[in-house]
């Protein structure tokens, strides 16, 4: 008599897990669909086992043919259960075993022919067979744990070695003991075979795969609406070949200033319905939510991105309203084409990313249609972050010079220290395109520690007085103002080299201005070891006069785009401008002189001092004292 005491609780807890599991929204990359696989199977052996266990036990009452064709059916079942969970492990460790045929087929062998032997055994009786006095096993019932144990054995072998594939050790673990539960499960089967418990054991393993590593909402955003951003990665990185989709971005303008509007429930639910609204009306679509208000839509290659971005755009004019909320927000749009792109996964996300960033930034029902050079610039950019990383670890930032003048006579009484670095070829890297990775990365303070030090050594070996130098002006990176220690760490790098801080001048921009009271605390500390500040690329931000008269500045920058606009077209508020700065004491510097012409309008309007390349470029250090050290 089989006992189906553990079977039937097992039934019922495999349906609980198949509705959770198809009431939410699936990503359909291959581990996820092994792991269906994985429960239906599950389901059919559970299934099957009550049953055929129920008929043998009660022979008499039934067919011959229905005997035979439940038992068959249990059989195959099983063996393909054995399969499963051998897959399951196998897509997780992403092999992708399928394009390597002959292996493919050499692994897929055990399984073809055990498949064969159950479905042939009540004319062979291999497996099993009935007779009048009910249900045997055959010959070659054992087969059933050959193919387990050959299935587990390879399981553990593909664990052993590709185990830092899973670069979470709880997805390693999981893995782990879901094949432990199955071997588990085999050995008790064989221990008491008369007890339907191996199905116990499965179901116990997947209830372990679903909690660690298998849930659908860790795939989820915005209520289980639409996808996230690690969906969007693993989705990507399994498609890598075959991208056929052209990348649409929606992405809400303003987002961090709507949330602070409308606060960050009534912003939560807006998203909510955005996320549903995008999810339905774009049905042959994949759509994901990557955070900071940017959806991300992937559709088919066909689709006309004119009419979707136009259809969404109609529906953002009317409100996102539910009782939590009421709530009207603007969009851009973003496309990109990732058709017969090949590049690796990183580069491709980190595109998308930026491209729909972009978007937000779009007026009126914009669409930015990126080029594919995106990807390339992407690529550049992943490139310089190597060069910088090469270029901090091995002390091979450089420093260039270039001078400011005095705008009266001319001659040089300052210098600016630029930083440059070299790509593999040799080439200077401009800042422009390293500078924000090295904030972004967290590696500006050495950067700019690096850049320091380097000026303060300069200083140290030239006398710059006698080469006519009052002081060096040095960037301090809005990133850098905010470590509390700054002040310290500087005023030790100067003592070290023994040199009166005065001589540096220390450049920083409105942006560093976020919290004033912390940085005039900053300010003031630093000031207190004697370094001065200079307000760089003056008139890039929004700062107003009175704000910025709280600082002790020596002198004001005034960007090169204020100082050519002025040129181009001269104008009464930036000649009262440097008028009412000079009055209050703080010089002011030209930026981006580039002819004579422009060194005499600006002398003109009251700035003290001049920088551009009217009189040189930023220069290598030993030009520079070829040029300037007398
Ligand atoms: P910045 O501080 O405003 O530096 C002035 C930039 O304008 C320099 O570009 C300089 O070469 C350029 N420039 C000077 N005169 C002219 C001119 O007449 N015409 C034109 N078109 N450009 C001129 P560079 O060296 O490429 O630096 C760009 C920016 O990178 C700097 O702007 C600064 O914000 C940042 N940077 C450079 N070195 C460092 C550093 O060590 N630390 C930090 N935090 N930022 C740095
Ligand atoms: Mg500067
Ligand atoms: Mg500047």
């Amino acid at each position: 008599m089989w006992d189906t005491s553990f079977a039937l609780p097992s039934m019922f807890i495999i349906l609980i897990i198949l509705a959770f599991y198809f009431s939410l929204p699936r990503l359909p990359i291959r581990k996820n669909r092994a792991f269906l696989r994985l429960i239906l199977i599950e389901t059919r052996v559970i299934l099957s086992d009550i049953v055929s266990s129920h008929m043998d036990n009660n022979y008499e009452s039934f067919d011959h043919f229905f005997l035979c064709f439940t038992n068959t059916i249990f059989f195959m079942a099983f063996f393909l259960r054995t399969l499963a969970f051998y897959e399951f492990t196998e897509s997780t460790l992403k092999l992708g075993i399928k394009k390597k045929k002959l292996l493919y087929v050499l692994s897929r062998m055990p399984i073809i022919l055990a498949v064969l032997l159950a479905m042939t055994s009540h004319l062979t009786h291999l497996i099993y067979y009935i007779d009048e006095n009910g249900y045997h096993s055959g010959a070659y019932y054992n087969a059933l744990y050959h193919c387990a144990f050959f299935y587990l054995g390879l399981s553990f072998a593909i664990l052993f070695a590709f185990r830092k594939r899973l670069p979470r050790r709880r997805d390693r673990y999981a893995l782990i003991l879901l094949n432990l539960l199955v071997l588990a499960g085999v050995i008790v089967r064989l221990a008491f075979p008369r007890y339907l418990l191996m199905d116990t054991f499965c179901l116990i393993g997947i209830i372990v795969v679903y909690l660690s590593l298998e849930n659908p909402d860790f795939y989820l955003e915005l209520r289980g609406a639409v996808f996230n951003s690690r969906a969007l990665r693993e989705f990507v990185e399994e498609n890598i070949d075959n991208l056929e989709y052209k990348c649409i971005g929606v992405t809400v303008r303003q987002y961090y200033e709507m949330r602070d509007i409308y606060g960050a429930s009534q912003m939560d639910a807006a998203l909510n319905l955005m996320g549903k609204y995008l999810a339905n009306t774009c049905s042959d679509c994949m759509v994901f939510y990557t955070r900071k208000g940017r959806f991300v839509l992937l559709a088919p290659l066909d689709i006309s991105v004119n009419k979707v971005c136009d259809e969404i755009y109609e529906r953002f004019k009317k409100p996102w309203e539910s009782t939590e909320a009421k709530v009207y927000v603007n969009v851009g749009f973003s496309s990109i084409d990732m058709a017969n792109i090949h590049y690796p996964v990183d580069i491709i996300i980190a595109t998308v990313v930026r491209v729909i960033g972009n978007a937000g930034g779009l007026v009126g029902s914009g669409l930015y249609q990126a080029s594919r050079d995106e990807f390339k610039q992407t690529e550049r950019e992943t490139e310089i972050k190597k060069c910088l990383v090469n270029a901090l670890e091995n002390e091979k930032v450089e420093i260039y010079l270039q001078p400011i003048v005095d705008s009266f006579t001319e001659e040089p009484v300052g210098a600016e220290a630029l930083a440059r670095i070299r790509d593999s070829e040799g080439n200077i890297i401009p800042p422009g395109e390293f500078i924000h990775i090295a904030e972004n990365s967290g590696r500006i303070n050495e950067l700019g520690e690096i850049v320091f030090e380097k000026t303060c050594r300069f200083i140290k070996a030239w006398d710059i007085r006698k080469m006519g130098l009052k002081w060096i002006n040095v960037n301090l990176s809005p990133v850098q103002f905010l470590s509390p220690d700054i002040a310290d760490r500087y005023g030790s790098i100067v003592k070290k080299y023994g040199i009166d801080p005065e001589l540096i001048h220390l450049e920083i921009t409105e942006e560093a201005i976020i919290d004033t009271d912390f940085i005039l605390r900053q300010t003031q500390r630093m000031v207190e070891k004697g370094f001065r500040f200079v307000l760089d690329d003056y008139g890039t931000g929004h700062s107003n006069l009175s704000r910025l008269r709280m600082f002790p500045l020596v002198n004001i920058k005034l960007d090169r785009g204020i100082v050519w606009a002025y040129c181009d077209d001269p104008d009464e508020v930036t000649a009262n401008l440097v008028g009412s700065f000079v009055k209050i004491g703080i010089d002011v510097t030209a930026e981006g002189v580039e002819d004579e012409n422009m060194a005499i309008m600006m002398k003109d309007i009251g700035c003290n001092y001049l920088q551009g390349f009217y009189y040189s470029k930023a220069i290598a250090v030993d030009e520079f004292v070829g040029k300037y050290g007398g």
